[in-house]
């Protein structure tokens, strides 16, 4: 029994760090939250499952706090699933050609305006708007109207209707007035079908761009995950650009989409403004998904709850001498709570290696609690009134024999010693694990 108290204390020490419980009730809140912005099922799941893992592995001891961590680890996981890093556009050749393609209403126009802007703000570049949409007049007449905002020149030929002829001419009236980058805005359809397709991928072939960039609505939420597939088989795309990220709208498209296809976030609109761009930042972006149904703060406000009231409370109790069998029990039901015995054995740093090959059994406390719960509520404060008289009775209704009940006193008092004992001098420490 001594042994199994021992492991107990040591288990004790170790809650409040990062463990099961408030592992599980984070996780519940950090899917909740992805949900919330829209992230595909299935990519939430595995994201927390990762996150989990991650969670339970780190070291009990580690200076951070548990709600801290764990916001720190959903975070990096997160940014990480997203790129990591800002993905930067492709401007080596001269002229950079660079293709847009996406659904129609998607933002290609607004965007192919935005990125114009944004490189012409950069006086290194001269681009050109190429208009590619031949289907309907008024696409041309949009992106003329984007040029002259931007003051950027736009190349197009009403008379033509050939995508790729377009294309093409654009790209050699770029060569012949030095433009260095030629921005290729094309027709979109309001679903994916093949004759899209067919032209966006004769146009690729033809031009060979630096850049193919795939544009999706953000407020399509799990559609967008499916047009990007779609779009990615054909023209294996080399980033997506997420519009209409303006507003509340949610950001769980740029989690899927960047698992499903596995190409960077590059730009992200933010509103139907020529200067409504942004480079996409993974690590901003965790930060917004997050920010969600304030999730940092929940899951701060939760861990720290279960942690710190608890081990404030422990921590009084102990400097009055008023920690008792009660306590004891509660600790025990928490460690219980927190799921089996082997596992919490294997969280606690080292220990999983130091109790190699014992015999860690989930009825470790059957006898301890038993023994307490035949206390009455007076001997459980004060254990120091329990005379032999009390022993017997005690043993009795609690199935133990009067040892047992002797070793699990004798524990109790060695226990409660030594808890004063670093409330004093070296307290600060076993305080801190308590806490942690
Ligand atoms: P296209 O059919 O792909 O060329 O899409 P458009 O560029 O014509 O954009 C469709 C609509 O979305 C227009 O009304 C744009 O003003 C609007 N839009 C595009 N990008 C954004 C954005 O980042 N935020 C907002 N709020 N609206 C946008
Ligand atoms: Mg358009």
């Amino acid at each position: 029994l001594s042994e199994k108290l021992d492991k107990a204390l040591h288990v004790l020490k170790g809650h409040g760090s990062i463990n099961e419980v408030n592992v599980a009730e984070t996780i519940k809140e950090i899917r909740r939250a992805l949900l919330d912005a829209d992230v595909n099922f299935k990519i939430a799941k595995e994201f927390t499952n990762k996150v989990k893992e991650k969670a339970l592995g780190q070291n009990v001891l580690s200076s951070l706090k548990p709600g801290q961590l764990m916001v720190k680890i959903v975070k990096d996981e997160l940014t990480e699933l997203m790129g990591g890093e800002a993905a930067g556009i492709n401007l080596s050749a001269n002229p950079s050609i660079i293709l847009m393609s996406g659904l129609q209403g998607s933002g290609k126009t607004t965007f192919s305006g935005k990125l114009a802007n944004y490189l012409k703000n950069k006086k290194t570049k001269k681009p050109l708007l190429v208009a590619c949409d031949v289907y309907r007049p008024a696409a041309i007449d949009q992106l003329h109207v984007v040029g002259e905002q931007i003051g950027v020149e736009v190349f197009s030929d009403r008379d033509n209707n050939d995508p790729v002829a377009i294309a093409q001419a654009g790209i050699a009236h770029a060569k012949a007035n030095g433009h260095n980058v030629v921005i290729i805005d094309t027709a979109g359809r309001l679903a994916v079908d093949e004759a899209m397709m067919t032209e966006i991928s004769n146009i690729h072939n033809a031009i060979a761009p630096q850049e193919t960039l795939f544009v999706v609505d953000s407020m399509t939420g799990q559609d967008a995950v499916n047009t990007a597939k779609a779009f990615n088989d054909v023209l294996n795309f080399d980033g997506v650009i997420l519009t209409k990220l303006d507003g509340d709208t949610r950001g769980g498209a740029a989690i899927s989409i960047k698992s499903v296809v596995n190409k960077p976030i590059k730009f992200i609109g933010t509103g139907e403004k020529m200067d409504a761009i942004d480079v996409f930042h993974p690590a901003r972006m965790a930060d917004r998904i997050l920010g969600m149904g304030d999730v940092v703060s929940l899951v701060e406000r939760a861990q720290e709850q279960f942690d710190e009231e608890e081990a404030r409370k422990l921590q009084k109790k102990i400097a009055k001498n008023q920690f008792g069998f009660d306590d004891f029990l509660k600790q025990i039901q928490q460690v219980k709570n927190m799921g089996s015995m082997k596992d919490l054995v294997g969280m606690i740093p080292g220990a999983g290696k130091a109790m190699k090959g014992m015999d860690i059994d989930d009825d470790a406390f059957k006898h301890v609690e038993a023994i307490i719960h035949s206390m009455t509520p007076d001997e459980r404060t004060k254990p120091s009134t329990i005379n032999v008289s009390r022993k017997k009775r005690i043993a009795k209704g609690s199935g133990t024999s009067i040892q047992q009940v002797n070793q699990l006193l004798k524990q109790f008092d060695q226990m409660s010693k030594m808890m004063k004992m670093m409330q004093g001098g070296g307290g600060k420490r076993m305080m801190q694990m308590m806490k942690n």
